[in-house]
């Protein structure tokens, strides 16, 4: 493979532009007029240093921006320019951008960012992004671009070693393989279709109603997917949709889930789907993959229909590369799919998801249409990966590079200290809490995650609590409410997520100072 490729030396880098075929060709000097090499150079510089300046101010903005509603929408030209601005607008574009979108910003890049989940970046993601966009490629098949495919096979097999997944998720292996995505909504999509596939061919003629299932604390893109799928008509339709509870550590409940799955299978119902919660967004919590496949499995010998189990690790998957985490994903030799975002806590820019898969066969077969026109040699071949057929979208960006360029940065042991540094973060703050009898933690602390409230204090006073933290700017934080369980009541919490890239020790101490000048 890749044989016939020059190498570096043969073909050394222009560094005068004008003379350069590969850039300015002098026979033909307008045909590259849009992709001017020289106006790249002089341009690059300011935009780089307006990111570098932006950077280097984060600690000091406030974390979320003070706009009003339309404020930026009224302050651009209503009309677009209908002479282009050409070279001299640029400089012009970095004033408005730095002067008036900066301004309108959430900082999620600040240390103080401690809401929802994080959404890193890093240096060597923010290369990859501009490496991707200036080579310009479309990998929808391999022939399309085989570079993009086959990196990318790469960098998804490192990322299923550095998570030890089980050999059937490789590349390499009969069925299986990963593939980026756009996001984990997206996978849990793609894995719902392709349950609701592999369970409709085991029926073959026969037609029975689908049931799909999640705990009551899974992401509301499992409804979503639910109802772009056409198993609900909107999020509460829970003809197909079953939400099970959750247990004290806000877990799902797998007696609760195994007696529905058999009900509805007894009941003539074909469940197709279960998902699986691997850090849930309100607490963190985890499911137990283990039990769950055991569930599908004991649906499979009893009534012939075996779902399909997804395992939706969005944010907590990151960790899974540490292997004093790796436990989370006991039984994962039993799901079918497994899905994390590199781009919430692994350094790597939005967007990029993880999909891997031990069946792509029912995965293509539920997302393949080929017409003429993207008919080649290489895929009838069969010898090849085209991944338009493992996601939704035909068209696909080269969304490898970045990953693969922060993996060789970072190294394995680079990327799991640095999870470990937001862990031991963490671990501080909830020690903070707890120490404090002013609060209390509200659910177990799930690695860098701490969901804590004001004790004695009812939801609407730990909401102005949150709001009040909010207000300084100094640190951003945000709530859930989680559902009662066995032994703890229907609660409003707020949520400490660490994770941020330039987090420190010393910014999650000053967080919780600010905390508690707001109580
Ligand atoms: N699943 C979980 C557990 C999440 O926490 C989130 C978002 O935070 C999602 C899915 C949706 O993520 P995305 O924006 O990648 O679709």
């Amino acid at each position: 493979m890749l044989t016939g490729m020059p190498t570096p030396s043969s073909t050394p880098p222009s560094t005068s532009p004008s003379t350069s075929p590969s850039t300015s060709p002098s026979n033909t000097p307008s045909t590259y007029a849009h992709l001017d090499a020289d106006l790249l150079r002089r341009q690059t510089a300011a935009a780089v240093e307006l990111i570098a300046r932006y950077w280097n101010s984060l600690d000091s903005r406030p974390v979320r921006s003070a706009v009003k509603p339309g404020e930026i929408y009224d302050a651009m030209p209503p009309v677009p320019p209908s002479k282009g601005l050409g070279e001299a607008g640029f400089s012009e574009a970095l004033r408005t951008i730095e002067g008036l979108f900066v301004p309108g910003l959430t900082h999620w890049q600040s240390p103080n960012f401690f809401a929802f989940f994080p959404a890193n970046i890093s240096t060597p993601a923010v290369l990859g992004e501009l490496l991707s966009a200036g080579l310009g490629v479309q990998g929808m098949l391999w022939a399309t671009s085989p570079a993009c495919t086959e990196v990318e096979s790469r960098v998804v097999d490192w990322l299923a070693q550095m998570l030890d997944l089980p050999e059937a998720f490789l590349t390499r292996s009969a069925n299986g393989g990963g593939v980026i995505q756009s996001t984990a909504s997206e996978a849990t999509l793609s894995a719902l279709v392709a349950g609701r596939w592999r369970v409709q061919r085991a029926l073959g003629e026969e037609e029975r109603p689908l049931a799909i299932y999640a705990s009551t604390q899974a992401h509301s893109s499992i409804i979503k997917a639910a109802m772009i799928a056409g198993l609900a008509r909107h999020p509460e339709d829970a003809r197909h949709a079953r939400f099970i509870p959750v247990g004290d550590d806000f877990s799902m409940d797998t007696g609760a889930l195994r007696a529905r799955v058999m009900a509805d299978a007894a009941s003539g119902m074909a469940p197709c789907f279960i998902c699986a919660s691997v850090g849930t967004t309100g607490s963190g919590a985890c499911d137990d993959l283990a039990e769950i496949v055991a569930i599908a499995d004991e649906c499979g010998r009893r009534h012939g229909i075996r779902p399909w189990v997804h395992a939706d690790a969005a944010w907590l998957g990151s960790a899974c590369i540490c292997p004093e985490f790796r436990h989370l994903l006991r039984g994962i030799e039993g799901v079918d799919s497994f899905a994390f975002n590199p781009h919430k806590w692994m350094l790597t820019n939005f967007d990029c998801d993880c999909f891997f898969t031990r069946d792509r066969a029912s995965l293509t077969a539920s997302m393949s249409v080929t017409p003429e026109y993207l008919r080649n040699a290489a895929s009838e071949s069969g010898g090849v990966i085209d991944y338009r057929d493992w996601h939704v979208p035909l068209g696909r960006r080269f969304r490898a590079l970045k990953l693969w360029l922060v993996i060789r940065h970072y190294g394995v042991e680079g990327l799991r200290e640095y999870i470990r540094g937001h862990v031991a973060m963490a671990e501080n703050f909830e020690q903070l809490v707890v120490a404090d009898g002013r609060f209390e933690l509200c659910a177990p602390r799930s690695a860098s995650l701490v969901c804590f409230a004001m004790k004695d204090r009812d939801d609407a006073e730990n909401k102005r609590l949150l709001d009040a933290v909010n207000a300084t700017g100094r640190a951003y934080l945000t709530h859930t409410v989680l559902p009662a369980t066995p032994s703890r009541p229907k609660r409003l919490v707020l949520r400490m997520a660490i994770g941020a890239a330039t987090t420190t020790p010393e910014h999650v101490r000053a967080a919780w100072d600010t905390i508690c000048s707001c109580v």
